[in-house]
């Protein structure tokens, strides 16, 4: 079977995606499109040959569209809340970009819509569960190979921030990516929140406070410490490392020759975070696709996945601003998204 991909947004990652489904992965064709900027939308099927898919006036013309099966959610934040709850209720398979909403009370509207449908419709798009790294350290603490999880170390570093990065965007940009990963990997939830800021470096511009440090705290007692630094100059280099009473496990490096060379021992960095994670996203929305034709349901992250994403974020901009532990409360989670038992304490 090939499903029928209908794409909502044709900007940067909506393109992307349609060069990966079109070109790398199997079992799925892009047959529509729509975006605010026809123009965007018509260049973005012209571009990679794809004279028979249509392009619609806007996402819930598309989301009718009897030949669409799936739609895959790339507009900006704010549209996705009403893309997604017209593909539930047109029963239709979604593929949303982070954020699934970009309020908590957004995602919780999706996931009453979801249960009320009855079947698992959306995949979120944090791709970093399908990184072969996570997947090891996953596996890592699952298998019990490092005993009890008790600490997690980790960073984020981008080698510089655009102008209109904020402080804020540090968390809901750019850390919101180790929320959700981080959960998974312990397979535990978030109590609270703190954020402290070291001195700042010169270059960040002036309204942005560049590096902090965000202090997770599970209900398990596991205490994540992560280090967000978007104008580290260096490279793009993400950190995790998992302290066990066992032992301790950490990603490894980029994949990369090392070179003797000049009286020195050296490895090349990336510089963006698309190389980074590059073949995740290729194996995320082939897990959707395959999920779908095989008629499994959906492995990935799911809404229910969006709506902590969006809970925890907001207590992190929240202890940004107070300079104080903030707590995470999270609504009981349905038995329909698995209602797993958590790390006890
Ligand atoms: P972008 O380049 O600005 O693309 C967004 C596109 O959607 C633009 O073409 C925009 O048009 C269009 N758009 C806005 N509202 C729309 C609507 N209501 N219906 C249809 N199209 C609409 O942004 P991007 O970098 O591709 O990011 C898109 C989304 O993906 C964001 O939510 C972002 O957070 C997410 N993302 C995720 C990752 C990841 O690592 N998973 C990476 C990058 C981006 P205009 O430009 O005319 O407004």
């Amino acid at each position: 079977m090939t499903l029928r991909i209908g794409v909502i947004g044709t900007g940067a990652i909506g393109r992307d995606h349609i060069r990966r489904i079109t070109c790398n992965l199997s079992g799925a064709e892009i047959v529509a499109v729509t975006d605010v900027n026809a123009d965007a939308a018509a260049l973005a099927i012209e571009s990679y040959g794809l004279t028979d898919a249509k392009i619609y006036p806007d996402d819930l013309s598309l989301i009718a569209a009897p030949e669409v099966d799936a739609i895959l959610v790339a507009s900006w934040g704010p549209a996705h809340q009403q893309s997604v709850l017209a593909g539930i209720a047109a029963g239709k398979y979604v593929f949303c970009e982070k954020p699934l909403a970009t309020t908590a009370a957004g995602c919780r509207e999706i996931v009453e819509a979801e249960i009320k449908h009855g079947k698992k419709l959306v995949q979120v798009g944090f791709m970093r569960r399908y990184d072969s790294g996570y997947i090891q350290l996953k596996q890592a603490v699952e298998s019990g190979f490092i005993g009890e999880p008790l600490m997690i170390r980790c960073a984020h570093r981008n080698p510089s921030s655009a102008d209109l990065y904020t402080t804020d965007m540090a968390v809901t940009d750019t850390f919101i990516h180790e929320i959700d990963v981080l959960h998974w990997l312990v397979n535990d939830d978030y109590v609270s929140a703190r954020v402290a800021f070291p001195k700042k470096t010169r270059n960040a511009l002036p309204h942005l406070r560049d590096p902090q440090v965000i202090t997770l705290e599970t209900r398990g007692g596991i205490l994540i410490t992560t280090e967000i630094f978007v104008n580290c100059k260096y490279g793009y280099d993400i950190q995790c490392e998992i302290i066990g009473e066992e032992g301790i496990v950490r990603l490894p490096e980029v994949a990369g020759i090392t070179y003797r060379k000049d009286a020195k021992l050296g490895m090349n960095l990336l510089m963006d975070w698309k190389d980074r994670f590059i073949d995740s996203y290729d194996r995320e929305l082939q897990d959707f696709i395959d999920c779908i034709n095989q008629n499994r349901d959906l492995q990935g992250p799911t809404s229910w996945d969006g709506y902590v994403a969006a809970v925890t974020a907001d207590a992190c901009v929240r202890a940004q601003e107070s300079g104080q532990e903030e707590a995470i409360e999270l609504d009981e989670k349905p038995e329909f998204y698995g209602g797993v038992a958590l790390r006890s304490v």
